[in-house]
């Protein structure tokens, strides 16, 4: 019984038993009990006409009066002295009257004898069948007669009872019928959800997060139930792809940094062993060889400052510092040391600028790395050609495009440039120098402009880098 669909049945079932015996209660005690106390009512009417009849009769036995009474009222009439003797009885003829023994003892005669009048129901004898009798005193000296009793078959309320009878029966079907009725409905539209419902949080509850629930029923509370509960699934199974995800970038991360760190601590290493062995005092290597020592130093330093950068802008601690400022001259400085570091002559750096008012609104020292960075790994991977810094005014945006003539890069790694740690040929790259997480930072900044990083490349032909800034100043 601790199961709900047994408890809606035992509710179900005592609500129909209550609906059988309700009215079996009511025809039987109310109904039934009426209808005699109607025949009564009616049977002590008829009484006191006798009383008028028996007075104008003009009969001359009472046997004859008894019978009359009873063709014009269809009622048993019987007429009993005081001894207790039938006088007069309309349901038998004259000559059977000396057969019938002492009515004195005769229930309703002994009431009717101590309070004037009295009733009774039971089987008749003499007539085979359940009678109401009333019986009533009168003054003997007057009428002759000391008792006056009617009486009526109870046939008609034993038709009534059958009435009822089949009625009860039809109550009792309907209610058995709606009884089923409900119990199916019941359990298709709550009992077996819910029994569905508890499988499948059971079964989530157990990690199958790719478990939903298939139901509907049209009962809005339960189809919302089930709704929800999918929709908290399915949170729960993105939620733990996203968590999953974020481990894996994580420990690769971790792996990336330790690989990328290990490569200039093991040359250093080297190198000062070497020296220290005997080298130092060569001195064909031993400048060579210290200079190695400090490049990989430089290089641990810029590894170092980038990944800084790079965890600051990802833990959502780096603030931007937004400013309206133009941004000409950091353009031209930068297009200046750009020409004072390369060495090859042949690449022609340029600057491609409308004038000199580009005022933007953005984190200054921020841009500056960003096309600082585009523009080193330009000269990084160019080896002829030209290097131009663009400057478009578009709508309320200036579009830097940092366009070179390099190697281009591949469609496949295209997609993954702007991953940290990502180089498109890692021993080649390395060489060459640089953090593999330059891109990286540089998208974050843009991103934190509202804008976003272009790549435009041709495999061997050259690459644009280009973003846009607002030109609105919102301060003003
Ligand atoms: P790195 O510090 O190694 O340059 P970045 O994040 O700046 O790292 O760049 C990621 C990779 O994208 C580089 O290793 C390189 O393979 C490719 N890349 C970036 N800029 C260019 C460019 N202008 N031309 C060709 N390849 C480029």
């Amino acid at each position: 019984m601790r199961r709900i669909q047994y408890r809606l049945l035992a509710i179900i079932i005592f609500i129909g038993v209550i609906g059988m015996i309700a009215p079996i209660i009511y025809t039987k005690s109310l109904a039934l009990n009426q209808a005699e106390d109607s025949i009564v009512e009616k049977l002590r009417s008829h009484s006191k006409t006798f009383k008028v009849y028996s007075k104008s009769s003009e009969k001359d036995t009472f046997q004859k009066m008894a019978e009359e009474y009873s063709i014009a009222s269809k009622l048993r009439v019987t007429l009993i002295a005081a001894d207790g003797t039938v006088i007069g009885e309309s349901s038998l003829p004259m000559n059977q009257l000396l057969q019938m023994n002492n009515h004195l003892s005769r229930p309703e005669i002994i009431d009717a004898k101590d309070e004037n009048e009295g009733y009774a129901s039971r089987y008749s004898n003499t007539l085979k069948t359940e009678f109401i009798y009333f019986a009533k005193q009168v003054d003997q000296n007057q009428f002759g007669f000391k008792y006056i009793r009617v009486a009526q078959s109870l046939k008609s309320v034993e038709n009534l009872a059958t009435k009822y009878r089949e009625f009860y029966y039809l109550i009792i079907a309907i209610i058995i019928f709606v009884i089923i009725i409900a119990w199916f409905v019941l359990k298709s539209w709550l009992t077996d959800p819910i029994l569905e419902l508890t499988k499948a949080a059971s079964d989530i509850s157990q990690g199958d997060l790719k478990r939903r629930v298939a139901i509907r029923t049209g009962v809005i509370e339960i189809d919302e139930l089930a709704d929800n509960m999918n929709k908290m699934t399915i949170a729960l199974e993105r939620g733990y792809t996203g968590i999953k995800r974020m481990e894996k970038v994580r420990s690769e991360f971790l792996g990336n940094v330790t690989h990328e760190l290990k490569t200039p601590i093991s040359s250093i290493s080297g190198y000062v062993e070497t020296l220290l062995e005997g080298a130092i005092n060569d001195k064909t290597v031993n400048v060579a060889f210290l200079q190695r020592v400090l490049e990989n130093a430089h290089r641990l330093e810029e590894l170092v400052t980038d990944l800084v950068e790079i965890s600051r802008i990802e833990t959502g601690e780096l603030k931007m510092n937004f400013d309206y400022f133009n941004i000409f001259d950091i353009l031209k400085n930068l297009i200046k040391d750009a020409k004072q570091r390369n060495t090859n002559k042949r690449i022609k750096i340029d600057l491609d600028c409308p004038d000199k008012k580009l005022f933007v609104y953005g984190d200054k020292n921020r841009l500056d790395q960003v096309i600082s960075n585009l523009l080193s790994n330009a000269l990084r991977y160019t080896d002829e050609g030209y290097i131009k810094i663009k400057a478009n005014r578009r709508d309320d945006e200036i579009v830097f495009s940092i366009i070179d003539t390099g190697i281009g890069i591949t469609q496949k790694a295209l997609k993954r440039i702007f991953e940290r740690f990502y180089r498109t040929d890692k021993a080649r790259d390395r060489q060459k120098g640089g953090t593999g997480l330059g891109l990286s930072i540089a998208k974050h900044i843009i991103e934190a402009h509202g804008s976003k990083v272009y790549v435009d490349t041709v495999e061997g032909k050259g690459s644009t880098f280009s973003f846009g800034v607002t030109t609105i100043n919102p301060k003003q």
